[in-house]
Formats: C-alpha cells, sequence, structure tokens
C-alpha cells in the first residue's frame, strides 16, 4: 500500500499533524514506538484546557480524536529505517521487519534526554527533579530547590528563581561559571556548591537531600537539571536534512526540511522552547505544508 504521508513519531506533533491530515482526507500512517521524551512524569503542564493531564492521557485523548477520520492508521512500530526510492517515493521499515512505502515523510521523533551523572538521578526525575521550569516550576513553587547542570547553569538558576527564591546551585565540580555570573547569583542570595555531588536522597521519586562527596548534607526538596539531547535515530542525516542553530532539523515555517518531500516537526526541528504545545502546532503546520504541497503537486501534473 502507497501512503500519501508517513509520521515518524505520534507524540503531540506526530498526532497532531495526523489530526490535520485525517480531516483533510490524506492516506497517511503513523508510526510509534511508545518512548516519548516527558513519559516519566505524572502531570504535563501549560497544554491549554489539559493542564495537568498525564503525558499517556493526553496521547489516548488524541488518538481518539483521530480515530474518527478513517484514512489514518496507527503502527505501533519501530522504524529503523528511511530510504529513499525515488523522487516521490519512500521507503520505511519496522523493527518488526514490516515495510511500507510513502510519498511524504514527517519526522516527529522527538528528543531524547541523557541525565547528568549522578547517582540516583533518575529514582527522582519526573517527579521531584525537573528539566524545565516552564512545565514544573509552579509545582515547586517556594521550595528549597537544587539546580544542578554542567551547561547553561546560570541561565537554568535564574529561570528557577522565578518560582522559588531558595535555590542553592551545584555545579557538580565542574566550575563552568564565569566570575561575572557567580557574582550575579550571589548577589540575589543564590549559594553556589561546586564539591563534587556523592548522591541524592529521598524516597518514592520525592528529593529530601543532597550528599556531598565530603559526607556534608544539604536539604533540597525539589529542583532543576539541565540534560543533553540526542537525537533517538539519525534519519535527518541519513536523508540529508540540514541543521539549524540549535542542532535540530532545519525546516521552514511549514515544517519542510532542506530535502524534498521531507517534513519535521515538533522536538526534533524546535529544539527551543520544547513544549508540548509548540510540538502540536508545529505537527499542524506542517501538515497544512504537506497536504498543501500535495495539492499543488496534483495540480501541476497535467
Ligand atoms: C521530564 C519532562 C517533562 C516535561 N514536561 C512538560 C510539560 O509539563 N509541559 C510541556 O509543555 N512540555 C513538557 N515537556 C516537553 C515535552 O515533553 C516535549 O516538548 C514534547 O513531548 C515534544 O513532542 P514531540 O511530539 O516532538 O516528541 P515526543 O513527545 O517525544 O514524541 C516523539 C514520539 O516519537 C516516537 N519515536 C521516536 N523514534 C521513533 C521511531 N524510530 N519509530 C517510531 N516511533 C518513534 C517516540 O516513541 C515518541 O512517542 C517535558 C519534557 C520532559 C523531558
Amino acid at each position: 500500500m502507497l501512503y500519501e504521508c508517513a509520521i515518524i513519531g505520534g507524540g503531540p506533533a506526530g498526532l497532531s499533524a495526523a489530526l490535520v491530515l485525517g480531516r483533510a482526507r490524506r492516506k497517511t500512517v503513523v508510526f510509534d514506538d511508545d518512548h516519548a521524551r516527558n513519559r516519566v512524569t505524572r502531570e504535563a503542564h501549560g497544554f491549554l484546557t489539559r493542564d495537568g493531564t498525564k503525558p499517556s492521557e493526553l496521547r489516548r485523548l488524541a488518538r481518539k480524536e483521530i480515530a474518527e477520520y478513517p484514512s489514518v492508521e496507527f503502527q505501533n512500530e519501530k522504524i529503523v529505517s528511511i530510504e529513499r526510492l525515488d523522487r516521490a517515493h519512500y521507503e520505511l521499515k519496522t523493527a518488526s521487519g514490516k515495510v511500507f512505502r510513502s510519498v511524504k515523510i514527517l519526522l516527529a521523533n522527538g528528543l531524547r534526554d541523557e541525565q547528568p551523572n549522578i547517582p540516583g538521578i533518575e529514582h527522582f526525575y519526573g517527579t521531584s527533579l525537573f528539566s524545565c521550569p516552564y512545565c514544573d516550576g509552579w509545582e515547586l513553587r517556594d521550595r528549597p530547590l537544587a539546580v544542578i547542570a554542567d551547561k547553561n547553569v546560570f541561565k537554568l538558576a535564574a529561570e528557577v528563581y522565578t518560582w522559588s527564591r531558595d535555590v542553592i546551585v551545584f555545579t557538580n565540580g565542574e566550575g563552568q561559571l564565569t566570575a561575572e555570573e557567580r557574582k550575579k547569583l550571589n548577589a540575589k542570595e543564590i549559594r553556589i556548591v561546586d564539591d563534587i555531588i556523592a548522591r541524592l536522597e529521598g524516597e518514592n521519586g520525592q528529593l529530601q537531600s543532597i550528599r556531598l562527596e565530603d559526607g556534608t548534607l544539604i536539604d533540597r526538596t525539589g529542583g532543576f537539571v539541565s540534560p543533553l539531547w540526542s537525537h533517538p535515530n539519525h534519519f535527518a542525516d541519513a536523508l540529508g536534512c540540514e541543521r539549524n542553530q540549535y542542532g535540530g532539523i532545519l525546516t521552514d515555517e511549514y515544517g519542510r526540511t532542506t530535502v524534498w518531500n521531507v517534513y519535521a516537526a515538533g522536538d526534533v526541528s524546535h529544539i527551543v522552547p520544547s513544549q508540548l504545545i509548540i510540538a502540536a502546532g508545529t505537527g499542524s503546520a506542517a501538515a497544512i505544508g504537506m497536504n498543501g504541497d500535495l495539492t499543488n503537486e496534483f495540480f501541476d501534473t497535467i
């Protein structure tokens, strides 16, 4: 079967695109292997009308809405390769060995976060330690907070200060703050701890304290870390898509990449700021780009 649109990723970007393409009656297939970036969190925040909804519930609701449009099909499969056959055909292979063909491809496969290498961090990330103050700052407001980062630590600490005046910055021995930044943080009474963190302590995902290598225990009941981003797969590079200044896939306002018939939306292209509603918005824009291009190509063919 030849699809008009194949969407890799069933997060807010891919699902939003699927909704628009379904309403435009385009033969569309959505692939998803259930590894959403925010799956560790209990609640997703800031998505208008769905503030505080569980990430999996948000996806369930989206899939339910899309199910009303019969031209969209879901495949709970991981795509392992995308190959260009000719100008208007791509072949996609799944991990289970299935093969699909599509005219257009939407890369909406998100980003992967890699946490700083601190013992115990995985027990707290998504419950009392987060990466984005806009997503979870409100829930941690006025608490004694830690900012643990090995890059962009000043920016993150300054942002977190919006939600709590009791902030301690842990550079974990990296010392990447400039003298000027240290001065600015000190002026706001933000303490800076440069010692190496031995481990994070607490129960049931709730951070209680941070133990340093010399045994010192510092009480903190929540905080933010600055993860490193990586792309979960390398389709964009394999297809030859150019990257933007942040390392995301370069697109125009309709999600078109620099490669013919390949589009991108969500975190995979718009790395900053990354928000559910922005991912959904760029998915919608890319779907309009895909449908518009299919329409123009149809009328150009005499
Ligand atoms: C801990 C945490 C908490 C967050 N909290 C919030 C919040 O409260 N509010 C907010 O607005 N934003 C939040 N974010 C950011 C938000 O999660 C992202 O901006 C959003 O998920 C991006 O949507 P997306 O569709 O681009 O990618 P994703 O939601 O990551 O979806 C991508 C999908 O593609 C699939 N996929 C990847 N590769 C393949 C493949 N090869 N084959 C098939 N499927 C594939 C994945 O399984 C995944 O389901 C949070 C992020 C993190 C890390």
